[in-house]
C-alpha cells in the first residue's frame, strides 16, 4: 500500500498539533482547508493533503466515545477512593448525544474522581489484550489511554518503550521536561468523551488509542501534550468487521504493527515539547528520526512487526519542484506555505533530506543544535504555541545560516541534486 501523508495543522487556543495519517480521497485534495472531524477519508488516492482546520475541529459534535459498562472495576489515578462507574447517568456535557457519561457520587472533587481501571501487557508478542471498555497501560514514561476494541500484543507497551529510548538518544532530548506537568481536559482529547480530564500524566507522555469507530477519517495526530494512534491493525477484529468500509476493504489494514507512525507521532511530541519548528523540519524530523529509529530496532531486535515497519517506509526522494543550490533557501522560506504549487507530502520529503544532509555534513548532533537555536531564539514551548508566521519561517531560515554557516542552504540544494536519485 502506498502509504502517503499530510500534515494537518489544528491551532487549538494552547496548544500545537501535528499530525500525519493515511490517504485523502483524490477528488477532495483541491480543497485547500479540509476539517479532520468532518472529511471522510479513504485510502485510495495518491495525494497526500496539507490541510489546516480551526480549532473547532476539535469540538465533540461527532463524538461516539463508548460507553462504559457499569460492572467495569474502579479505580483512581491517584488515589484509592473507587467510586461506581455507571453509563446511565445522563449529564452529558457535549451535544453528542451518544456520549458516554461516567459519573460517581465523589466525583465532585479532585482527589476522588474516579478514572477507568489500569490493566498490564504480558510483554509477549503473541499475547492480545483486547480492550472492551475505557482503561489504560502505564510505562515508564508514557501512558496508554484506551478505548474499547483496542488489540494490543502483549509487546506494544515494551515497544513504545523501546522507541522513546531510541528517540532520546538520537537526538539528546528527554520527553520529560521537569518545570512541567501534562494533565488532561476536555480540549485535548478530539472524540469528546474524555475520561481521563484531570488524570495526571506526570511528564510522561499520553497516548491515545481511540478507534476510529466509524470510519470517519480520523488520523494519527500529536502535540506537545499527547498523541493519538489511528492504527487500524490494532482495532479488535470485531470492530473491524462491524464497519462495512473497514470489512469491505482488508487491504487498508496492515499485518503488522507500523511502529513507524508510532515513532513519527512520538517524535512530534519531543519536538513540540521544546519549540516550534517550521513545516519541513516538523514533518522532516519526524520521518528522519522514525527512519533511523525503526531501521535501528529493526536490526537489534529483528522483530517481525518493527523490520515490517522498515521495509514498507514511504521514503521517496522526490519534490514536485526541484530542489537546487540556488533556489534552496527560498523554499525553506516558503515552507511549502502555497498549498496550489506543492506536491503535498514535499515538506517530509525535503525535510527527511535537509536531516540527513545535515547529520552528512554537520555532524550527529546537528538536529540538536538547531533545535535548541531555535527554541533558544523565543520559540520555545510552553511560552509560543502557534503555527510560525511567516516572519517566524524567515528567523527559523536565517537560525539554519547562524547555525551551520552562510552556505548552509547553497550546500544543501546541491547535495539534494546528488542524492535525490538514491
Ligand atoms: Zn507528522
Amino acid at each position: 500500500m502506498n502509504r502517503k501523508r499530510f500534515l494537518i495543522t489544528l491551532l487549538a487556543a494552547t496548544l500545537l498539533l501535528v499530525s500525519c495519517g493515511p490517504t485523502v480521497p483524490k477528488e477532495s485534495t483541491d480543497a485547500s482547508i479540509v476539517s479532520s472531524e468532518a472529511s471522510t477519508m479513504s485510502n485510495e488516492s495518491s495525494d497526500a493533503a496539507v490541510v489546516s482546520s480551526e480549532a473547532s475541529t476539535m469540538s465533540n459534535e461527532s463524538s461516539d466515545a463508548a460507553v462504559v459498562s457499569s460492572e467495569v472495576s474502579t479505580m483512581s489515578n491517584e488515589s484509592s477512593d473507587a467510586a461506581v462507574v455507571s453509563s446511565e447517568a445522563s449529564t452529558a456535557s457535549n451535544e453528542s448525544s451518544d456520549a458516554a457519561v461516567v459519573s460517581s457520587e465523589a466525583s465532585t472533587t479532585e482527589e476522588s474522581k474516579v478514572f477507568p481501571p489500569r490493566i498490564t501487557l504480558s510483554g509477549n508478542h503473541d499475547d492480545h489484550v483486547i480492550t472492551d471498555q475505557f482503561c489504560y497501560v502505564e510505562g515508564e514514561k508514557y501512558f496508554l489511554l484506551l478505548d474499547k476494541d483496542v488489540d494490543l500484543p502483549g509487546d506494544f507497551g515494551d515497544n513504545v518503550e523501546l522507541i522513546i529510548d531510541e528517540i532520546e538518544k538520537l537526538t539528546g532530548y528527554t520527553f520529560s521536561i521537569p518545570s512541567t506537568v501534562y494533565t488532561c481536559d476536555n480540549s485535548t482529547v478530539r472524540f469528546g468523551y474524555n475520561p481521563w480530564d484531570g488524570f495526571d500524566f506526570g511528564m510522561k507522555v499520553p497516548i491515545y488509542l481511540y478507534p476510529d469507530r466509524e470510519s470517519k477519517g480520523y488520523i494519527s495526530s500529536a502535540s506537545s501534550e499527547f498523541m493519538n494512534l489511528q492504527l487500524y491493525e490494532l482495532y479488535s477484529n470485531d470492530l473491524w468487521n462491524s464497519v462495512p468500509a473497514y470489512r469491505d476493504n482488508p487491504w487498508r489494514r496492515d499485518n503488522y504493527v507500523n511502529y513507524e507512525t508510532v515513532a513519527h507521532e512520538l517524535t512530534h511530541v519531543l519536538t513540540c515539547r521544546r519549540t516550534a519548528l517550521t513545516k519541513i523540519m516538523t514533518e522532516g524530523c519526524a520521518d528522519y528520526v522514525a527512519e533511523k529509529v525503526i531501521k535501528k530496532l529493526a536490526d537489534v531486535t529483528g522483530q517481525y512487526d518493527f523490520v515490517e515497519s522498515a521495509a514498507r517506509m514511504d521514503l521517496s526522494y522526490h519534490v514536485k519542484n526541484e530542489v537546487t543550490a540556488e533556489n534552496a533557501e527560498e523554499v525553506f522560506r516558503n515552507d511549502y506555505s502555497d498549498l496550489s504549487t506543492i506536491e503535498r507530502g514535499d515538506e517530509y520529503t525535503l525535510g527527511r533530506m535537509l536531516c540527513l544532509f545535515l547529520e552528512e555534513d554537520y555532524g550527529a548532533s546537528s538536529l540538536h543544535d538547531y533545535i535548541a537555536a531555535v527554541a533558544n531564539a523565543g520559540y520555545a514551548y510552553p511560552e509560543f504555541l502557534s503555527d510560525p508566521s511567516p516572519n517566524d519561517i524567515n528567523k527559523m531560515t536565517d537560525l539554519m545560516k547562524t547555525t551551520f554557516g552562510n552556505d548552509v542552504f547553497t550546500k544543501f540544494g546541491a547535495w539534494y541534486q546528488t542524492h535525490k536519485d538514491q
